[in-house]
This record gives C-alpha cells, sequence and structure tokens, in this order.
C-alpha cells in the first residue's frame, strides 16, 4: 500500500478532506501518516478506531521523502517553504496541494475530474507528479455549468460571488461567529422587551461595529451585519487574486484552446459555509430554456436544477441548504432582456467539498489505483 502523508489535516478544508475519506473507506487502501507544522510529537486524527499519537513534523525533510503521495491543505506558505525544497531533493513522489501556489506553474494540472479527467489522465502519462485543488468558486463554477463549458457554448460570463467566511479559513469563521455574538449581546436585552426600538437596536448595532473591542483581527473590518467585497490581494489592475483566478483556472482546467472569456466581483459575505455564484452569461447562440437545462443536468450527477420559482428557489438555492453535501443547484435560469444569447444563472456549492476537499480525494484515489 502507498505511504501517504497528510499535512494540515486538521484545518477547514484538512478536516472536510478526512471526513470524506472515512465515509468512503479510503483509508483502508492506504499506509496513512499524519504531519503538523505546530503540534508534532501531539497527538493525531483517530482514523478506523486508531488514534495516531506522535505526529510528525511537518518540516522534516527526510521524513516527506519515505511518502509515495504528500496531500497538503496547510496553505501558500507551507508549501512555498517545502515543495520545491523536497524535489531539488530529487523526491519523486505525487504531491496534491488545495493552495493555489502551485496552480500556475506549467508542471502542475488543476484537478476536478468530473470536469477534465482527459487531462488529468494524459499528464499521468506524461510523468506530471504535481496536482493542485482549484480555487473553490471556480471548481463549483465548473461543477455547475460543466454542460455549457464542455458544448462550447459560452461567449463569456459575467459573475458576482457571495463567498462563505470558511473559505478564509478556520479563525475567520471563529471570528465571525465572535462578531455575530458581540452584536448580539449589545442588544440581547431589547430584543426580548416588545416595546423596544427598532432604530435604537439598529443604531446600538451599528456603534457596536465602530467599537475598539469589536474582534476584527482576521478580517479587519465587520463582516456580521455586513460584506467585504474584496477577496484575496490587489492584482495591481483594479481586480481581485480572487477574480483573476476565475479566468486564468477555468481556461487551465479545461485546457482551452481559445480563451473563455470570464470576470466579475469577488464579495465577502457572513455566511459560514458555501459559496453562491451569480451569473451573467452570454452564449455564442441563441437556445432555448429547457436545451439549457437538459444540457446542464446532464454533465454530471451531482448538479440539481432547480425550477425558477419561489419556494423551491429559497427551499433549495441557499447556503443552509447545501452545506456539508455534494450537490450542485444551479436555478434563477432565465433568459435576460439583453437578448437571446443572455441568460442569468445561480448556483450553490459546498466550497469545502466539491470546491476543495473532493476533487483532492479524487485525485488521491486516481493515484492508489497507479
Ligand atoms: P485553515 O482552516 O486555516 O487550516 C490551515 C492550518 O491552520 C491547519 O491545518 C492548522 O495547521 C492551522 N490552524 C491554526 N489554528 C487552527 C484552528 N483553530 N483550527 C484548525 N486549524 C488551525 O485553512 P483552510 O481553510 O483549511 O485552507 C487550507 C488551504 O486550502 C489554503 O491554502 C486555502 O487557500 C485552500 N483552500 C481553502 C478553501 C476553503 O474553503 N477554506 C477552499 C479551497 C482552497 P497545524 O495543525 O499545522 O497547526
Amino acid at each position: 500500500m502507498k505511504s501517504v502523508g497528510f499535512i494540515g489535516w486538521r484545518g477547514m478544508v484538512g478536516s472536510v478532506l478526512l471526513n470524506r475519506m472515512r465515509e468512503e473507506n479510503d483509508f483502508l487502501k492506504i499506509t496513512p501518516h499524519f504531519f503538523s507544522t505546530s503540534q508534532s510529537g501531539q497527538y493525531g486524527p483517530t482514523i478506523n478506531n486508531i488514534v495516531f499519537k506522535n505526529l510528525k513534523d511537518a518540516y522534516n525533510l527526510n521524513l516527506l521523502e519515505e511518502m509515495d503521495i504528500i496531500i497538503t491543505c496547510q496553505g501558500g506558505s507551507y508549501t512555498d517553504t517545502v515543495y520545491s525544497k523536497l524535489r531539488k531533493n530529487n523526491w519523486q513522489g505525487y504531491w496534491i496541494d488545495a493552495a493555489s501556489t502551485l496552480r500556475m506553474k506549467d508542471d502542475s494540472i488543476i484537478v476536478l475530474d468530473p470536469v477534465n479527467l482527459k487531462v488529468i489522465k494524459k499528464a499521468l502519462d506524461n510523468g506530471i507528479k504535481t496536482f493542485v485543488g482549484s480555487n473553490c468558486t471556480v471548481s463549483l463554477m465548473l461543477m455547475a455549468l460543466g454542460g455549457l463549458f464542455s458544448n462550447n457554448l459560452i461567449e463569456w460570463i459575467s459573475v458576482s460571488t457571495y463567498q462563505a467566511a470558511s473559505g478564509a479559513g478556520a479563525k475567520y469563521v471563529i471570528e465571525l461567529l465572535k462578531q455575530m455574538g458581540s452584536l448580539y449581546n449589545v442588544v440581547s436585552q431589547d430584543l426580548s422587551n416588545e416595546l423596544s426600538s427598532i432604530l435604537d437596536i439598529e443604531k446600538k448595532i451599528s456603534q457596536k461595529m465602530k467599537d475598539n473591542d469589536f474582534p476584527l483581527k482576521y478580517f479587519s473590518v465587520p463582516l456580521a451585519g455586513s460584506l467585504i467585497p474584496w477577496i484575496d490581494i490587489d492584482m495591481g489592475n483594479g481586480q481581485s487574486r480572487e477574480e483573476w483566478k476565475g479566468q486564468f483556472e477555468t481556461n487551465k482546467i479545461l485546457g482551452s484552446k481559445s480563451k473563455i472569456i470570464i470576470d466579475g466581483t469577488c464579495v465577502r459575505i457572513s455566511s459560514i459555509r458555501c459559496h453562491s455564484q451569480s451569473f451573467l452569461i452570454k452564449l455564442n447562440k441563441n437556445i432555448s430554456l429547457k436545451n439549457i437545462e437538459e444540457i446542464i443536468v446532464s454533465h454530471n450527477k451531482w448538479v440539481d436544477f432547480i425550477p425558477n420559482n419561489i419556494q423551491e428557489t429559497i427551499c433549495k438555492l441557499t447556503p443552509s441548504a447545501v452545506t456539508g453535501t455534494l450537490k450542485i443547484p444551479v436555478g434563477r435560469v432565465r433568459k435576460l432582456s439583453m437578448g437571446d444569447k443572455y441568460f442569468s444563472a445561480f448556483t450553490v456549492g459546498d466550497q469545502l467539498l466539491w470546491g476543495a476537499a473532493e476533487p483532492l480525494r479524487r485525485m488521491l484515489n486516481l493515484l492508489i489505483n497507479i
């Protein structure tokens, strides 16, 4: 059995990955080794009733080089520190990564096998050893609209995202919950008094967000009761890096010959888990809504087409309905007043599953069987 080293297994993506591997009995197919950047020597996870004691040091190259496969959900600075040293030492193992660091490299493949299995298989045949998960909104968009991409129907997409706090990591979710608690605490008595004025409540909440003790260590501005229309670094051309990834990663995943144009605005909102996206899509020919639905649904078994009515939309097309599932609902599909080739769509997906852990787990399974 192949030795597989896990780094970053206790973070948001890592713990979802471990849970999925438990559910699918993947641990029976490998010999796992657990590493930590901060807790070496301490207790690791429990897998199949076995407690993994004595976590290994994630910076010990000798130990890492013993692995056939390394799967890391630790983050970009860890990849920056360790990956090139291992390759310089001529380590020939497979590297699977959730971080964006290596996505742009020519000798890495961005993995999302329901969309690009052919690209992955060709890369394996060509001896590629580095496989990276895509940006979460890109994976979720391709799972939702994959049928339109594979039928070469898209001229361009304009997207607005509504991204959950957990997309930024565990510490950010904790801070969002602290912000929510802080806002609740300042008005909890007013809320149970029927005579309270809503404007007084709103004033207290707005003031609390400006107070020095409001928890802002990670987000740096309020997210609870607000939103943040910027994710990741500034590309210097008005675009955020999250926005830039949309077009670059989509075209790399698809191995597109002619570039598909994708741009938009990425926004952090105060949902806990699941990213949502609103698309304005221009097709390169006029096709009926019925046809669009058939093409979307036939692409993969996780897509769930939600009819464009109030009840099904509010019950099935929300983060709270989708969290913790592999479902990719697509709804709000309608032709737009701009013309016959323009239509809208809205999708929600669990960015910790299809947006991060699941493509990595499936890539690991492809490698186990080599
Ligand atoms: P994360 O939750 O911040 O976890 C990363 C590491 O932080 C953990 O492995 C752990 O490492 C350490 N850590 C520190 N405090 C922690 C705490 N309270 N709880 C758990 N872990 C804690 O990061 P992540 O969101 O999983 O992201 C990992 C990588 O995946 C990043 O490169 C990210 O960009 C990428 N990614 C994330 C998402 C997403 O939706 N979150 C989606 C796609 C890609 P030690 O055990 O070594 O201390």
